[in-house]
């Protein structure tokens, strides 16, 4: 297939992200917040992210300054990308609607803020976080190039090993002893696992 009908598929699952969290980001910007970390450092750790998985992909989609980087997979590793990624779209989709008004796209408690534990949640802590890891693996997979795959991997890897232990340290203040149980019974990404 020609190396222009990857970038298109590529774009519009990219796409279709942003327009998943659209409609949640609208609600979030709406309602008070009780308690933030809106740190420096949590600000540039998202704009890091940014950068490796929004505008390097985009530059890689748009421009050919990334092609002497390309791979060349074959067609199975890329399709294996875009069945991945799908699958991470309706896991990102079923976690927003799981969430809803506990949704933040930063480290936050939202008034009436309430511990979800069902849907994704039964299973592991942290399904959003599942899914941008199967994200980058398609980034990746579906790009076949280097740049795009090592770049989305390092600034969401930074992202996740740095927001992680903030963001349980946070639903532990607000929470107490309902999200130290609830830690007992569930992983963080990876159901039974890790
Ligand atoms: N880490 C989760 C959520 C990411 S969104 C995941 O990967 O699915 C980040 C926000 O979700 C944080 O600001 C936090 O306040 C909120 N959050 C995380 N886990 C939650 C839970 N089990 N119940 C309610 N809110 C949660």
């Amino acid at each position: 297939m020609q190396e222009i009908i990857w970038k298109i598929i590529f774009m519009i699952l990219l796409f279709t992200g942003g327009l998943i969290r659209k409609p949640h980001m609208k609600k979030y910007k709406k309602t008070e917040k009780t308690k933030s970390k809106k740190t420096s450092r949590e600000k540039f750790l998202c704009f890091l992210a940014a950068i490796g998985m929004m505008l390097v992909p985009i530059i890689y989609v748009l421009t050919p300054w990334l092609n002497s980087f390309n791979m060349n997979l074959p067609d199975w590793a890329r399709w294996t990308g875009i069945i991945g990624y799908g699958f991470g779209l309706i896991l990102f989709w079923w976690v927003h609607k799981t969430l809803g008004k506990n949704w933040s796209p930063i480290l936050e408690i939202r008034k009436n803020h309430k511990l979800v534990t069902q849907g994704p949640y039964k299973y592991i802590r942290h399904p959003m976080y599942t899914q941008m890891w199967i994200g980058v693996v398609g980034y990746w997979l579906i790009s076949s190039n280097w740049i795009v795959g090592i770049v989305a991997f390092l600034t969401w890897s930074i992202l996740y090993f740095i927001r992680l232990p903030e963001e349980e340290k946070l639903m532990i203040e607000e929470f107490g002893q309902e999200y130290k149980d609830y830690m007992k019974k569930t992983k963080r990404i990876v159901p039974g696992i890790c």
